[in-house]
C-alpha cells in the first residue's frame, strides 16, 4: 500500500462523504491533511481545515495558502468539491447551467491555479480531480451534471499534457453511485426512498453502492508513489456500471 509519510495533501471538498474518507485514509497512510470546504465546522483532529468556497477565487487562493502555510508546502491536491444537478436541457435555465459549471468546473480550475506554483516545488506531485461515470455513462436526467464530470476528464487530460515535464501528474477518478450524504439527500427528495436507493443499487452490475472508502482507495493510489508513472488517466470505480 501506498505510503505518505512525509507528503502533504490538501482535499477539498474535504468534510464530507468521498472527501472525508480521502482524507482519513491520506492521514491514515503517514500524511499531512489540509481540507478545504465551504463548511468545515465539523472538521477535527487531525485535520487542517481552510474554509472556501470554491466559486470565490479570493477565498481559494487564501486557503491554499493557509493550507500550505500550515503543511509546509504541498505535494498532493485532490480536488473532489462539488455538487449535484438533475433534470434534462429543458429543465435547468442558463442561472443553473452557470452555477454548477462554476462549482463543478471552474471551481476546480480555480483551486489548481492557486495549487499549482506550490505543487511545482514538490518532488512527489500529483493532483487527483473528481469525475464521475456520468462523464461517460449517458445518465437520463442528469444532462448539466454529465457535462461538468465530461469537462473534468477533459481537464485532466489536458492538464496531464501540460505539466508533465514539470513532474506533475494529473488524473481523475470516476465514481458509480457513492454511498455518501449526497445520495442520502437524493434518497431524502424521493417518493419512494427504497424503491430509489433499489433502482441505484440495480444499475450497477456489483448490485450496491460504491463505498466512500473505495473511492477514496482510488484516489489514493493515483495520488501515491505506486502510480508514479500513470498521467491522464481515469480510474472507474462503479462497480461495473461503465463498461459490462
Ligand atoms: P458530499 O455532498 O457528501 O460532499 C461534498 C463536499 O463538497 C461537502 O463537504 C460540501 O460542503 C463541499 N462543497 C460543495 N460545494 C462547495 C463549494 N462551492 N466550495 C467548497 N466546498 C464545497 O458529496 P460526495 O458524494 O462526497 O461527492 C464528492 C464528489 O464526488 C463530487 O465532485 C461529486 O460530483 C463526485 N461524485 C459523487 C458521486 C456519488 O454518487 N456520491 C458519484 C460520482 C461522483
Amino acid at each position: 500500500m501506498n505510503d505518505f509519510t512525509g507528503l502533504r495533501a490538501l482535499v477539498t471538498g474535504g468534510a464530507s462523504g468521498i472527501g472525508r474518507a480521502t482524507a482519513a485514509l491520506l492521514a491514515a497512510r503517514g500524511a499531512a491533511v489540509a481540507v478545504l470546504d465551504a463548511d468545515t465546522t465539523a472538521v477535527g483532529e487531525p485535520f487542517l481545515p481552510v474554509r472556501a468556497d470554491v466559486t470565490d477565487d479570493a477565498s481559494v487562493r487564501a486557503a491554499v495558502t493557509a493550507a500550505v502555510a500550515g503543511l509546509g508546502g504541498l505535494d498532493i491536491l485532490v480536488n473532489n468539491a462539488g455538487i449535484g444537478a438533475q433534470g434534462t436541457v429543458e429543465d435547468n435555465d442558463d442561472a443553473e447551467w452557470h452555477r454548477v459549471l462554476d462549482v463543478n468546473v471552474v471551481g476546480m480550475v480555480r483551486v489548481a491555479r492557486a495549487a499549482l506554483p506550490h505543487l511545482r516545488r514538490s518532488r512527489h506531485a500529483a493532483i487527483v480531480n473528481t469525475s464521475s461515470v456520468a462523464a461517460t455513462a449517458g445518465l437520463p436526467q442528469r444532462v448539466l451534471y454529465s457535462a461538468t464530470k465530461g469537462a473534468v476528464q477533459s481537464l485532466t487530460l489536458a492538464m496531464a499534457a501540460d505539466h508533465v515535464r514539470e513532474g506533475i501528474r494529473v488524473n481523475c477518478v470516476n465514481p458509480g453511485t457513492v454511498d455518501t450524504p449526497w445520495i442520502g439527500r437524493l434518497l431524502d427528495r424521493a417518493p419512494d426512498p427504497a424503491a430509489e436507493r433499489a433502482a441505484l443499487e440495480a444499475r450497477q452490475p456489483t448490485g450496491r453502492l460504491v463505498t466512500a472508502e473505495e473511492v477514496a482507495a482510488a484516489i489514493a493510489h493515483l495520488a501515491g508513489p505506486y502510480s508514479g508513472a500513470t498521467t491522464g488517466t481515469s480510474l472507474a470505480v462503479d462497480g461495473g456500471m461503465q463498461g459490462l
